[in-house]
């Protein structure tokens, strides 16, 4: 069809790629999303107090029913995906400038991305912060005491709240981290937006940088985008199956 015609006319030809990911990418690992049909806060909208900071810090029920979510959450079981291992392997044919993700799961580093190519602009759950001292601890570490039996485990240094280090609604971005992004978007040739909606900032305005400069957009989600117009294709189709096809023409393997 005419979108496979476009897709492999210039795919074998893009230099580097930064790719950004959402939630979509993940669902075929069994972990929903937030705002889908099935997802988190459709589901339960109490939810959303968990994620907020506001919430979070006035209110110990709220925590507590944070740490039980965190310690009950699919990614603790969940396996990357087809569409993950994808993106390694653009990684190893050196092809991936970035890999900027909205998801907290770190499913794309136990696929086997590496460090220097992940950017997680909301942060990750595989970690515990203190919200006083800032000291970091394996999100394990701080489960293990939960199921020991404290509720709202306070942090071992200076008895602050601890909380996942992800971007609660209400907390800025990582600015250093926010930066890597936008340079990552503007240096590349080609921008891969997968299972995102493209409708929470930072990461739409991060398809506007990588177009004024020139790079080509590749939007793979199961709706529609705001920026759908702009881009040079745009695939609905199951993100397990189609990544690993379009990894395939890049690298010229065939898929
Ligand atoms: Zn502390």
């Amino acid at each position: 069809m005419e979108e496979s015609e476009t897709l492999a006319g210039f795919l074998p030809n893009v230099g580097s790629i930064t790719v950004l990911t959402g939630a979509g990418i993940s669902t075929d690992s069994g972990i929903p999303d937030f705002r889908g049909p099935q997802g988190v806060w459709t589901k339960d909208p109490t939810a959303e107090a968990m994620s907020t900071i506001g919430s979070y810090l006035a209110d110990p029920d709220v925590r507590r029913r944070a740490w039980r979510s965190r310690r009950d959450h699919r990614a603790w079981d969940a396996e990357p995906n087809a569409a993950h291992t994808a993106l390694v392997e653009l990684e190893r044919a050196g092809r991936l400038r970035a890999l900027i993700t909205q998801n907290i799961d770190g499913l794309h580093q136990r696929a086997g991305s590496g460090a220097g190519v992940v950017i997680e602009i909301h942060g990750t759950m595989r970690d515990a912060v203190c919200l006083s001292c800032g000291l970091r601890t394996p999100m394990p570490e701080v489960l293990t005491r939960v199921d020991a039996g404290e509720d709202d485990p306070p942090c071992a240094d200076c008895g602050g709240i601890q909380k996942s280090a992800t971007i609660s609604f209400g907390q800025a971005l990582d600015q250093d981290v926010l930066d890597a992004a936008i340079i990552a978007a503007r240096e590349c040739d080609l921008f891969l937006a997968v299972g995102t909606s493209l409708t929470v900032q930072p990461a739409a305005g991060l398809c506007l940088e990588a177009v004024e400069r020139g790079a080509r957009l590749v939007i793979i989600n199961a709706s529609e985008t705001p920026y759908d117009g702009l881009a040079d294709a745009v695939l609905r189709r199951p993100i397990g199956e189609t990544l690993p096809r379009l990894a395939g023409l890049v690298l010229g393997t065939g898929r």
